[in-house]
């Protein structure tokens, strides 16, 4: 799928969060035909999923959180409206970061955000007058793997997802439940460094997602090198390619993977793993070197087999995508991811 970040057309902060009118006037729906989005802390995912189940539209808009919750409401909603004015869908999905309530499609609390309590559900219903099923952007992935993607052929799974955000969900018999870190959010904000870790987001310091995230990563090689605007999965190659600074970064980030990883594993014994993002997605060696770190932690159970997510990055959407899909064919009930 082609994507271009987007980001000039998104609107001025507003002055305060509300629900707005619909924009986009309701079509006759093509009953196939379903919208998602991916709310992540650095971009705005959105796909379209036809008949066939495919992916076959993207858009991507900068988040921006620094301009504050409000404008992050805005964003989404016109790259929602964007999304429904290309096609005529019959409900749209959402997938969330944080403690995410799916019942009542609210955004209990997404630090990255900058959101507490958004009636996410509500506001982009309203917005698109369309049903909208909401739900957390790691279960909605690993809902996309169990159902179309590397966990197919699995009964039990661990999907992990490491983006500008790290999320992991346990999917057993194809359904995501919870990944074990109640209300708080989740497996990125598992402490690693509580000595010398840099600040988080969620308020703590030394969180995995400050060393092992994709933005970690950029951040802490552009620290110790002055190359700003250097990608993570460059670093990642850089460092295969014996860059030293980038050796350190990037090992630093697998060691804090594989610690948090294997306690995962320790709990719920999944066959599987399946791995969206980086440093997947930075090849097999990556993989590899996770592994073995893996290796040097668990004693039992054993090393499951690690895969590479189907749908990348955009696998959090894809899953948003089939819960909208589960509640149009529901004719606009919210089904559990
Ligand atoms: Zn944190």
């Amino acid at each position: 799928m082609n994507t271009a970040v987007r980001g000039e057309r998104e609107p001025p902060p507003a002055a305060v969060a509300r629900p707005r009118p619909p924009t986009v006037r309701r079509r006759r729906a093509d009953p196939g035909t379903v919208i998602a989005l991916h709310v992540g802390g650095a971009f705005i995912q959105g796909c379209v999923l036809g008949p066939d189940g495919s992916p076959r539209a993207s858009e991507r808009w900068f988040t921006r959180p620094e301009r504050g919750p409000d404008a992050v409401v805005d964003s989404v909603l016109a790259c929602a409206a964007s999304l429904a004015q290309g096609c005529r869908p019959a409900a749209a999905g959402v997938a969330l970061p944080g403690v995410v309530d799916d019942a009542s499609g609210r955004a209990v609390r997404a630090t990255a955000l900058g959101w507490h309590g958004i009636p996410v559900q509500d506001w982009v219903a309203e917005h698109l007058d369309l049903p909208v099923a909401v739900g957390h952007d790691g279960r909605t992935g690993g809902l996309a793997e169990a159902r179309a993607g590397a966990g197919v052929d699995c009964r039990n799974f661990l999907y992990l997802s490491v983006g500008d955000g790290i999320a992991a969900a346990p999917v057993v018999d194809g359904r995501a439940v919870p990944d074990g870190h109640g209300r708080t959010e989740g497996l990125g904000h598992v402490v690693v460094r509580p000595e010398d870790g840099d600040p988080c987001h969620c308020g703590r310091h030394g969180c995995l997602e400050t060393v092992a995230s994709t933005t970690a990563v950029t951040r802490r090689y552009a620290r110790m090198t002055g190359w700003r605007g250097v990608t993570a999965r460059e670093v990642y190659h850089r460092a295969d390619a014996g860059d030293p600074h980038a050796r350190v970064v990037c090992t630093d980030a697998v060691d804090a993977l594989a610690r948090v990883l294997a306690s995962e594993v320790r709990r719920h014994a999944p066959e599987r793993v399946v791995i969206a993002g980086e440093p997947a997605g930075a090849g097999s060696s990556r993989l590899a070197s996770l592994r073995d770190t893996l290796a040097g932690r668990l004693v039992s159970p054993a090393v499951p087999e690690l895969r590479l997510a189907r749908f990348g990055d955009m696998a959090g959407c894809v899953g948003a995508a089939f819960l909208a899909r589960d509640m149009a064919l529901k004719g606009g009930k919210p089904t559990a991811g």
